[in-house]
């Protein structure tokens, strides 16, 4: 199959008949095998009712899976990876914001460019001002923290993966940010951008609010940890820790040697718990313990998971099943 599309979605139902006619027309004009996955993500307003009929229409093409309760769009994301079976993925969200004309073009750039992922832009959005300026901000920080350098819109909702892209990253949380960064922590480097047209909401309302932008921030950082740091939290707490224990350690040699010099010459000096320099020099050598502490419990925790040792084989040479130990 040449191309599988997942629509994640949570109450769209108004948007789904009309989706779908266009994902179809596009298709057929461009001679396209391919399904289209929806995932229901605890939509209350009657949606997966109208995706069982549009199955019931055309059961070669249209496939559907529906979460009891609302879960999220990476979940919903995630589950429709696991069923993709086209050669080329592409994710588009339901509310026909994006535009099924941008496969074919989508598709090219991953079969015939080779790129591993292409993510859509927006460059030209129909979507209020309280919206777009904070994104422009969250994505100029995602492309530093990320190193991706080239992309514009880190979480468009259209994008094309090759297949094993998908099958690979886990989407969980509110991760659907940041699925670039998540692809290139898996060695997907070929990570590519295309302009895509954009339209203002028809139906219903968004998903989303304002909380978005902080906790993306959150996100953002916990990838940046878990990707430098994830199976080697000592270097980071231990770093930490060390710095802060030596400056508090320092600080306290320095008060108490200037309180014995003052006595020794016989000048005038007092108790050393009358010294600011004191209680910041024991705070910091309390904090610096504790961090260290902190790397060593993160060490304990990555020696018994299971992925420690996971790596992602490309290809081996010469070297029998029997031979490798372990697995
Ligand atoms: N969505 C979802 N689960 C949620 C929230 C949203 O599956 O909990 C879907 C939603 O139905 C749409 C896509 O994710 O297909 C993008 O959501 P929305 O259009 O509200 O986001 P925005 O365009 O405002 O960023
Ligand atoms: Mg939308």
């Amino acid at each position: 199959m040449d191309i599988s599309v997942i629509v994640p979605l949570y109450n769209e139902a108004e948007s789904l008949p009309e989706l779908q006619a266009w994902i179809d027309r596009v298709m057929h004009e461009n001679g396209f095998t391919y399904e289209v996955i929806y995932v229901n993500d605890g939509s209350t307003d009657g949606s997966w009712e109208v995706i069982e009929a549009l199955a019931a229409a055309n059961p070669e093409v249209v496939k559907g899976v529906s979460f009891r309760r609302n879960y999220g769009k990476s979940p919903a994301l995630n589950t429709g990876f696991a069923r993709a079976t086209g050669d080329v993925v592409i994710t588009m969200d339901a509310d026909l914001q994006d535009s099924p004309d941008e496969i074919p073009e989508l598709y090219r750039m991953i079969k015939e460019e080779g790129y591993d992922l292409v993510s859509g832009w927006k460059q030209k959005r129909y979507d209020p001002l309280s919206k777009t300026l904070p994104t422009k901000l969250f994505n100029a920080t995602a492309r530093s923290v990320s190193g991706i350098k080239n992309l514009h819109d880190f979480n468009c909702g259209l994008k094309a993966y090759r297949q094993k892209v998908v099958k690979r990253i886990e989407v969980y949380g509110d991760m659907h940010r940041y699925i670039p960064y998540l692809a290139k922590n898996a060695g997907f480097s070929r990570i590519g951008e295309k302009v895509v047209k954009h339209q203002a909401r028809k139906y219903g309302t968004t998903k989303f609010g304002l909380d978005r932008f902080v906790n993306g921030y959150l996100d953002l950082a916990t990838l940046w940890f878990t990707n430098k740091f994830g199976i080697k939290p000592m270097h980071f707490f231990g770093l930490l820790g060390s710095l802060m224990f030596l400056l508090g350690f320092i600080a306290v040699v320095i008060v108490g040697v200037a309180k014995l010099y003052a006595m020794h010459s016989g000048g005038h000096y007092t108790l050393v718990t009358n010294s600011p320099y004191f209680y910041i020099a024991l705070t910091m050598m309390i904090l610096g313990t504790q961090l260290f502490l902190t790397g060593f419990l993160g060490e304990l925790i990555v020696r018994n998971s299971s992925r420690r040792n996971e790596y992602e084989i490309e290809q081996e040479l010469g070297i029998g099943q029997q031979t490798v130990a372990g697995k």
